[in-house]
């Protein structure tokens, strides 16, 4: 992550431009770090790409050991929970299909994040939220505390949807905006999303050789959301894509929090 951020785009409130992508992290106090299933899961094999996740669980730790509150929202259930019941790795899944995948794949989620963090001494908490969570203010405030005094614990929160119990108009939809969610409930000051691809590019990178890396983006306009959609809707995979991130990042730059988009 830290070696990564040179090449990122930053996209953050007015009240911090000019400050780069790295100066952005060496500042930020509080860091919601959303970690896409494309990273963390070797596809082939649909399991949890061992070195990846020990790599990054060793920025979280130098993180934390500065001060900083580091809280994690990692996707990977349901791509974890298809190999474990046997299901085709790849292809669309029914709803029940896909939840009972989410749920067989969670705890292998939580023991891969709790194996990365323990030699970092911190424990791995998990929280599974759906949308009426961070919506319902009494469910905002309790969810808040929680996340609060497991910080205070030393434990670092890694938070996913309730994919077994969330569908359709009570569901975030993907990670991408449940990250920016949290970010706001936890009031934090940099939301990073890890994807596959290292930030905003004028073309699609993977078409266009002649595409343009954008380091740094002051606001969220509808200019950049047509630059995402036309230029960047292929460029991840996963559920997000680049104008689920964009969203993110509008909804973090409305409470103050800068937006990194990283691989
Ligand atoms: N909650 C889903 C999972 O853990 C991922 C949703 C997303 O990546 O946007 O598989």
């Amino acid at each position: 992550m830290s070696a990564s951020a040179a090449t990122a785009t930053l996209l953050e409130p007015s009240s911090t431009l000019g400050s780069s992508a790295a100066e952005r992290l060496a500042a930020s106090r509080r860091l919601v770090v959303k970690v896409g299933s494309a990273l963390l899961i070797e596809a082939a094999a649909g399991s949890v790409d061992r070195a990846w996740i020990a790599g990054l669980c060793a920025d979280i730790g130098r993180l934390a050991a500065e001060g900083r509150k580091v809280l994690v929202v990692s996707s990977g259930a349901v791509a974890l929970g298809r190999r474990r019941l046997g299901l085709p790795l790849r292809g669309a899944l029914d709803l029940q299909t896909k939840q009972a995948a989410a749920s067989a794949g969670q705890s292998l989620l939580m023991r891969a994040w709790e194996e990365a963090l323990e030699p970092h001494g911190s424990p791995a908490a998990q929280v599974l939220l759906t949308r009426d969570d961070t919506e319902v203010r009494r469910r905002w405030l309790n969810g808040r505390a929680t996340l609060e005094r497991l910080w205070e614990l030393g434990a670092t929160p890694v938070v996913n949807e309730n994919d077994a119990v969330a569908t359709g108009e009570i569901r975030y939809g993907d990670n991408d905006r449940l990250a920016a969610r949290v970010a706001q409930m936890v009031r934090a000051d940099l939301l990073v999303l890890l994807s596959d691809v290292d930030g905003l590019y004028t073309a699609d990178p993977r078409l266009d050789a002649g595409a343009r890396h954008i380091g740094e983006v002051e606001a969220v306009t509808p200019e950049i959301e047509a630059l995402a959609g036309a230029a960047n809707a292929g460029a991840a995979v996963g559920s997000g894509g680049m104008a689920t991130k964009l969203i993110a990042a509008r909804i973090a730059q409305a409470a103050g929090c800068a937006t990194l988009i990283a691989a």
